[in-house]
């Protein structure tokens, strides 16, 4: 390795060293050339710029090359494997992109009249239909655009069905293994929170959650399978016990990808979930535009979804817009109906893997974890026996001893050229180690990956193996950030050393 070695220009390989865009500009630059407009007479009323607003002064060709350099640092499931634990980082079909990309589709306007886009509504009606069909439920709401917002929908349709019985329950149960998102969610609807423990099997605690409910819990909201990745026994019983005192059963259907085709959520006695479509139904996460977090309903909870829906009427297709067509909606979660290529990519995702495909999908994914499970478990310490589903937890007893922390291991991998799983999440295992393959690698790249974590966690039993892990990563243009300073106190704004004298306009 050349890690020690120092260029002139700071650049590393072809790799280059980017500035700041502030840092590369130059004053008086700028990628336009316009003449400067003639004098008249000014419309803006006294409230022209009396000094040069600062931004950076570069070509074109300067500025298209520092944005192609900082996309170029980003790791993305393009790129590499990306084995975040809980996220399903699957990869996104090219077929799905380019469906998304038809004008009929790409080019819609949300204002558009409804006869104008009947196409574009079917197909909402279409991935509706999916969804509702392999979750066993009776409605869908489309709108969120995203799993936590498709909690807060589902959260604030069941205090709607509670508001509409005169009911004012004070709380929601929460097992201490959920995702943040589903005790904010709680919070922001209004509720305490109550928390579950797990049991030593990873699992919920039965008893503590039987003994928790009353006629005052509004909602249990329950993760499955789980984020230890173990599927959630007693589901029914859990069910009738949550019904039994009048509350509603929501599920986190984060980790659909283990049971889409399996399982229907609808059979187990959920009430609410929202399906990630950017994790089980293969749409692109972040980068790839907004997401989308469809929420399955129970007929209980059918007539309180938000505003706006499709319907389909005898003309066609159209869109309920208000309260009249359905009073007790429980408002409207957002202007328009969500996210037609989040639709788009989903419905071209399932139809093409068709309902014998989508099975597969949950198997393979299932068969994917418990394989790197199986290769690693001799050297690392999984965190709960027997098998497990979509994704392995792992703890860090394995590194008892050595002075290597479960952050120095996940720092290694990035010299190793992969992104890391996920880390210290969830808390109720000590140092998590969160590994989700999805069904979409294929044995080769599980192998390497394999590989390079079994010699990591022999390494760890090295000799100066603390020093050397407690340095990683040695390769990336930047090393170990301080992220808590980061987070604390965030430079957000760049400014200048002294004033420049002619700054670009
Ligand atoms: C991803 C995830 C969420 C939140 O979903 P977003 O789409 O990221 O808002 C909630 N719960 C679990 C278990 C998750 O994995």
């Amino acid at each position: 390795m050349h890690s020690d070695i120092k260029t002139t220009s700071g650049h590393r390989g072809l790799q280059q060293e980017e500035g700041l865009i502030f840092e590369l500009a130059q004053p008086g630059v700028s990628g336009v050339d316009l003449p400067a407009p003639k004098g008249g007479p000014s419309r803006l009323g006294g409230l022209e710029r009396s000094a040069p607003i600062g931004l950076p002064g570069l070509t074109e060709p300067e500025t298209v090359r520092h944005y192609v350099r900082i996309s170029q640092k980003n790791y993305s499931i393009d790129t590499g494997f990306y084995p975040l634990g809980s996220c399903t980082m699957k990869h996104n079909p090219r077929l799905n992109e380019k469906m998304a990309r038809l004008p009929g589709f790409a080019d819609v306007h949300p204002l558009q009249p409804a006869q104008t886009v009947q196409g574009a509504l079917a197909l909402i009606d279409t991935c509706a239909h999916w969804l509702k069909q392999l979750s066993g439920m009776a409605a869908v709401a489309m709108s969120p655009r995203a799993g936590a917002h498709g909690e807060l929908c589902g959260l604030m349709a069941i205090r709607a069905a509670h508001d509409a019985k005169g009911e004012a329950r004070k709380y929601v149960l929460v097992p201490d293994s959920a995702h943040g998102t589903n005790p904010a969610t709680a919070a922001a609807c209004g509720y305490e929170v109550k928390t579950i423990p797990s049991k030593a099997n990873g699992r919920v605690d039965l008893q503590a959650l039987l003994g928790s409910l009353d006629d005052d819990c509004a909602a249990l909201m329950l993760t499955n399978p789980n984020t230890c990745g173990l599927f959630e026994r007693n589901v029914l019983d859990i069910a009738e016990a949550v019904h039994g005192v009048g509350a509603y059963f929501y599920c986190d259907g984060a980790n659909f990808n283990a049971l889409v085709g399996k399982v229907r959520p609808g059979d187990l006695g959920v009430d609410a979930m929202h399906i990630n479509l950017h994790k089980t139904f293969s749409t692109p996460h972040g980068g790839g535009g907004p997401g989308s977090g469809p929420v399955v309903l129970s007929e209980a909870l059918a007539p309180f979804a938000p505003l706006p829906f499709v319907v389909q009427g005898t003309s066609g297709f159209d869109v309920t817009e208000n309260e009249v067509d359905s009073p007790q909606a429980f408002g409207r979660l957002g202007a328009f109906h969500g996210q037609m290529g989040m639709f788009v990519r989903a419905v071209a995702y399932m139809m093409s893997h068709g309902a014998d495909g989508l099975k597969q999908v949950a198997e393979d994914a299932v068969l994917s974890a418990n394989y790197i499970k199986a290769s690693l478990e001799d050297v690392m310490s999984v965190s709960y026996e027997g098998p497990c589903m979509h994704e392995v937890l792992f703890d860090d007893r394995f590194l008892q001893g050595s002075g290597v922390s479960t952050l120095d291991f996940a720092k290694a991998l990035i010299d190793e050229g992969y992104h890391p799983m996920t880390v210290y999440f969830p808390l109720v295992v000590h140092g998590a180690m969160l590994i989700e393959p999805t069904e979409t690698e294929s044995k080769q790249s599980l192998d390497s990956f394999i590989k390079v974590m079994r010699a990591l966690a022999l390494a760890v039993k090295e000799e100066g193996a603390a020093a050397r892990f407690a340095a990683a990563p040695q390769l990336t243009p930047r090393r170990r950030l301080d992220e808590t300073q980061a987070a604390r106190q965030p430079i957000l704004r760049w400014r200048p050393q002294a004033e420049p004298a002619q700054a670009a306009e």
